[in-house]
């Protein structure tokens, strides 16, 4: 099932979400939603606070990307209860960033290039690994948001004042996009 992709000013985007453990009610069928979802909106990540969970759970799938980057063909997981635990900053990197849940809004974001990323699979495996490349960017992104941040917390204090405006318009209902969303009111 298609989820509705909650807007920036919805609350549980601000919220610190909670590990869970293998017996969360309708986890199978939430991460098969998630999937859909992500899909449907052509993200290529989607963190369980975007469809109104606050839990540590995220999808990130980068297939769509391995056409310019091969090493990410099929490439698709789930990340349950994931933690950054180190972040190596010898080397940051400058990118624009878009979200799901704010329609329309692209910023450069500076983020570090590795990470030391903690996280259990579907099937409740630990994974403990340094990540690098584009990825490394997606998860910060993804985490964050189960962290209750948004990207658009990281821009400069010029930068969000002037996409101030469009910040607003959001909460107030006010934008377009081709995807299923529930935004705070219309
Ligand atoms: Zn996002």
């Amino acid at each position: 099932m298609i989820l509705p992709i909650y807007i920036y000013g919805q609350p549980v985007l601000r919220k610190v979400t909670e590990d869970i453990t293998p017996d969360y009610p309708g986890l199978k069928q939430l991460i098969a939603d998630m999937w859909e979802t992500l899909a449907d909106s052509e993200g290529i990540g989607l963190a369980a606070p975007q469809v109104g969970k606050d839990i540590r759970l995220a999808v990130i799938d980068l297939d769509p990307l391995s056409e310019d980057m091969p090493e990410y063909k099929d490439f698709k997981r789930v990340y349950i209860n994931p933690h950054i635990i180190e972040y190596d900053e010898t080397k940051m990197e400058s990118l624009e960033e878009g979200c799901l849940s704010l329609p329309a809004i692209h910023e450069k974001v500076t983020r570090p290039t590795r990470i030391r990323v903690q996280w259990m699979d579907e099937d409740f495996q630990p994974h403990d690994e340094w990540v690098e490349g584009y990825l490394t960017r997606v998860m910060q992104h993804e985490f964050d948001h189960l962290d209750g941040k948004m990207f658009v917390d990281r821009v400069s204090p010029l930068r969000k004042q002037l996409i101030k405006s469009k910040l607003k318009a959001l909460t107030q209902g006010r934008y377009r996009c081709g995807y299923k969303t529930k935004p705070v009111r219309r």
